[in-house]
This record gives C-alpha cells, structure tokens and sequence, in this order.
C-alpha cells in the first residue's frame, strides 16, 4: 500500500487528524494507497508555514528562482518513467500518453515559466512633460492552486510554476482522486532545493480542505481548474472577499468539418480529438458538426477510425484507451449514455462499459461511443459528459455551422477543419469560445492565453497572462 504525505514547511509529513482516505486504481479498481484527508489544522500549518517564507521567496532573485525551477524540470525529466507510470496507475490514462503529453510538460511548464519570468517586465506610461507613470508588478502573497484528476501533475505544475516564478508562495491542492504525482513531485522539490514553506502541497478532498483554503482569509489569489458547478460555488463562497480568481472551468467543445477538409487527416485528427484520454481533456471535441455532402462519406472514414483505437491495459505500451478515473465517473459517463438513447440518440459504435480480462478485470472501462441523430438542444449535446462519448451532426452553411458551435453555454475550445481561409478567419473571428484551432487539435504554445468564455470560466492562463494574473500591478506616477 502506498502511502502518501503532505508536504508542509519543507516536510512530509501525516495530517494532524491521522485521517486518510483511500486510493484507487482505476484500470483494476483496487485500493491501493492511502491519502491524507487534511482539513483546517493542516491548513493553518500550511499557512504558517508560507506566511513565514514569503519575504525571502519573494526578495529571492528572479535568476535564483528561476534556477531553482530549472532544477525541478530537470529532476521532472530524469524520473520521467517513474513518474509516467504512476500517473498511469493513479488516472488510468495510458502509459504512452502519461510519458509523452503529461509528464514531459509537465517539465516543460516549470522551465516555461523559470525563463519567462526573468524575461517579464513591467509597462510604463509617459505623460509628455508633465509626468512619467511606472507599474510595478510585486507578488501577491500567499496564493491557493486547486487542480482536477484529468491531466494530474500537468495542470498542478501548470499554476505552480508561474506563480512560484514571481514570487508568491503557494499552497496547492491536487485533486483527491488522482494525488500521486504530486506527492512524487513534492519529494523532487526537496531535492531541487525548493525552500522549506515555499510550496505546501495539502491533500484530501474538496469539501474539508479545499474550500477552507478558498475562504482562508490570508491567501489573497485562487486559482482553480476544475468543473463550472464547483467553480461556481467557490465564486459564490468567497464574493465579499476580493480575492483575485482565475477559474478554469469544463467545455463542450464544438468541432466544424467542412467539405473542403483535408478528409484522412481530419478523420484522424477529429478522433484523437474526441477520444484522447479517454474523451477526459476540458479540451476535448465532443461535439461534431459535418458539412451535409460529406456527411456520410465522413461518418463511416470515423466510426472505421475509432475501430482501430487500441484498448486495453493503460501500463501497456501499446494502449492507446485505458480506464476512466473513477467508478462514479464511469456511471456518470455511462447514464449519459442511456439518457442519449432516451433522447432519440442511434448508438453508431460502442456505447457499453467493457469487461476486460485478467489484472483489469474489475476496472472502469467504456468503449468509445459515437451518437448521431440528436438535436442540438437536447441535454446530451449541451452537457459536459468529460467521457468518450461524442455525438455527430449535419450542417448545410457555414451560418448553421456557427449557431450550432455557439448554441450551448460553454465556450472552452473549438476546432475548424477547411481549406478555406476566408472562412477559417471569419468563424474563428465570431465562434464564442477563447481557444480555436484551425486544422489541428492541442497544439499549445505555451506563450498563448489559455481559457475560456461563459460558462467556460474567467480569466486566462498561459504566458504573460498567468504572470500578469501572479502579480498585483502598482501604479507610480512620478511628476517632471
Ligand atoms: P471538480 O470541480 O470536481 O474538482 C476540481 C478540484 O477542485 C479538485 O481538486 C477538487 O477536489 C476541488 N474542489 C472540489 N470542491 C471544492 C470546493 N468546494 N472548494 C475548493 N475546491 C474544491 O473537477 P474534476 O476534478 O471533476 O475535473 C473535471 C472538470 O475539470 C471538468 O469539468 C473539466 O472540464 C474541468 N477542466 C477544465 C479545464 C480548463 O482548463 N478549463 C482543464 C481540465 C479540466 P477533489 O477532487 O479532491 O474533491
């Protein structure tokens, strides 16, 4: 059994209470760690802990910090194995997309941000003769990171790194579900030489740790990944307190494949889209849109495609779909699925939980499942399912197409598959959503603003965005 720790002031160490909870491995749906179930005591210490290392972090030199980042990144790299393997474990994702997608940025997010913040600077504002305005950009403090369980060491890294790059001290909490890598990736900050109190890495759930660290009235920022609801409710909880947020919520991502398509690459990539990590990624294309002449011609090329996806065990190279997070997502995933038949919904390909043989005999397994024949307003195509579900749709103009993506009130990600530049630019121009992809599908530059729009979350990640969001600008206006 595997035992997992906070880490407080520099320290592994249990939560005050003894409380634990229990891990599970999704692929085989056996216990097989235990989880700190941290509540306000262990806060308190955390924030004793940051409170008493701010000053010195925040007076530490960008190059310092930045070196010390760097050291982290490299030890990230050097146990990448370990690390992919216990994400694999941990999520169920397969091991290959672990190693390739989730552990080597996680990497490359700390030595993004190591760089970036030696190289951000402040503006200033010239008044003519009369005056000379400089903003100075100081850390904010003591800041909260929240993260979900579908990209675990990803998104956790993905708010550490630019906040610890300017200087705050942090206190971060993974999701409960998939606590792993963070717990492995605390023990490589000890050996980066990360200081004692600078990151607090709190385990347990939601509801006891996570919103007393919203409401905690000495960290001063939040930033939170996770669902619209939850996101919700910490907006609601903390209004009245002033709290800088970023809140980066679910999707329903619309895809647009137009007739004049590259068809093989399309078809690939408009699968990979909708079924990467087993349709888990915020990202993810769920919602499919084809120009009516291709239609057809279209949705066989798909459902041919999503055939030849490899399923099976996730520690298993090969494996390109392994096991959703938990039992209660799978039946989440699941009920949808019915409720898609109640709608009026034809089941083109998958549809079922998987029985799987030998040591996955008992995990959460879901085929991937292709649904035509819905309408747009039906609650399959405007709720989030966050599984490997995806439904397919006829449009006729590039008009219907655009009321089609805009019509649901999510407005993460979309994708546009056409040679067409005037159109590529004018529905990239008008599709209500803050990241579109022209021809491809989660190719990130990390330097770009990363989030969403309505009910898809506020504020933006990424780049100078997230140092920006870090930072608490100060204005000096100095006169002639
Ligand atoms: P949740 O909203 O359930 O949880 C996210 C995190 O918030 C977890 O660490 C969770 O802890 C914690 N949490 C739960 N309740 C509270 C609370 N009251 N106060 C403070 N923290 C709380 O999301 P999931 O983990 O289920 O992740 C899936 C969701 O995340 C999907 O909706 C997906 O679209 C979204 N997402 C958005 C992304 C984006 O960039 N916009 C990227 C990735 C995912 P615990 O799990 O331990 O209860």
């Amino acid at each position: 059994m595997k035992k997992i720790q906070n880490y407080i002031n520099g320290e592994m160490i249990d939560p005050v209470s003894g409380n634990h909870l229990e891990n599970t491995e999704p692929a085989t749906g056996q216990v097989y760690g235990s989880i700190p179930d941290s509540d306000d005591k262990d806060l308190i210490m955390a924030v004793n802990a940051a409170e008493n290392a701010q000053y010195d972090w925040a007076n530490t030199s960008a190059e310092i910090r930045s070196k010390i980042l760097e050291n982290l990144a490299d030890l990230i790299d050097a146990n990448a194995d370990e690390l992919a393997r216990a994400e694999a474990i941990d999520n169920g994702k397969p091991i290959s997309l672990a190693k390739q997608v989730d552990i080597y940025r996680s990497a490359a997010n700390i030595r993004f941000f190591a760089h970036a913040s030696t190289q951000f600077s402040s503006e200033s504002h010239s008044m003519e003769n009369t005056a000379i305005n400089f903003t100075l950009r100081d850390p904010i403090g003591i800041v909260a990171c929240i993260s979900p369980w579908n990209l675990p060491l990803y998104l956790f890294t993905w708010k550490i790194a630019p906040a610890l790059a300017v200087g705050n001290v942090v206190i971060a909490k993974p999701s409960e579900v998939t606590p792993m890598t963070s717990y492995l990736f605390s023990k490589l900050c000890i050996q980066a030489g990360l200081p004692k109190g600078v990151l607090n890495i709190v385990h347990g759930t939601g509801q006891n740790i996570g919103s007393a660290m919203v409401v905690h009235p000495k960290i001063k920022a939040i930033s939170f990944t996770g669902g619209t609801s939850t996101g919700a409710h910490i907006a609601k909880s903390t209004a009245g307190m002033f709290k800088k947020m970023s809140l980066e919520l679910g999707g329903k991502n619309p895809t647009l494949v137009f007739a004049d398509c590259d068809f093989e690459e399309t078809v690939t990539e408009v699968v990979r889209a909708a079924f990467a990590n087993q349709g888990q990624i915020c990202l993810c294309g769920s919602r499919i849109y084809i120009e009516r002449s291709i239609y057809e011609k279209f949705k066989q090329a798909f459902i041919k495609k999503v055939a030849t996806i490899k399923i099976g065990d996730p520690l298993e190279q090969e494996t390109q779909h392994g096991a959703l997070v938990s039992e209660q997502h799978m039946q989440k995933v699941l009920s949808y699925i019915e409720l898609a038949k109640t709608e009026g919904g034809k089941i083109l390909t998958g549809g079922n939980q998987i029985k799987m043989n030998g040591r996955c005999a008992n995990g959460y397994f879901v085929e991937p499942t292709v649904i035509e024949n819905l309408d747009n307003f039906c609650r399959t195509n405007q709720e989030e399912i966050f599984g490997p579900v995806c439904t397919i749709m006829p449009f006729d103009s590039d008009e219907e197409a655009l009321a089609l993506a805009n019509g649901n009130e999510y407005g993460l990600a979309s994708s546009i598959w056409t040679n067409d530049l005037k159109r590529a630019h004018n529905l990239a121009k008008n599709i209500e959503a803050g990241i579109v992809w022209i021809n491809c599908w989660l190719l990130r530059d990390l330097r770009t603003p990363f989030g969403g729009v309505k009910s898809s979350g506020v504020g933006r990640e990424g780049g100078l965005e997230a140092l920006r969001f870090f930072t608490e600008p100060k204005n000096v206006c100095i006169k002639y």
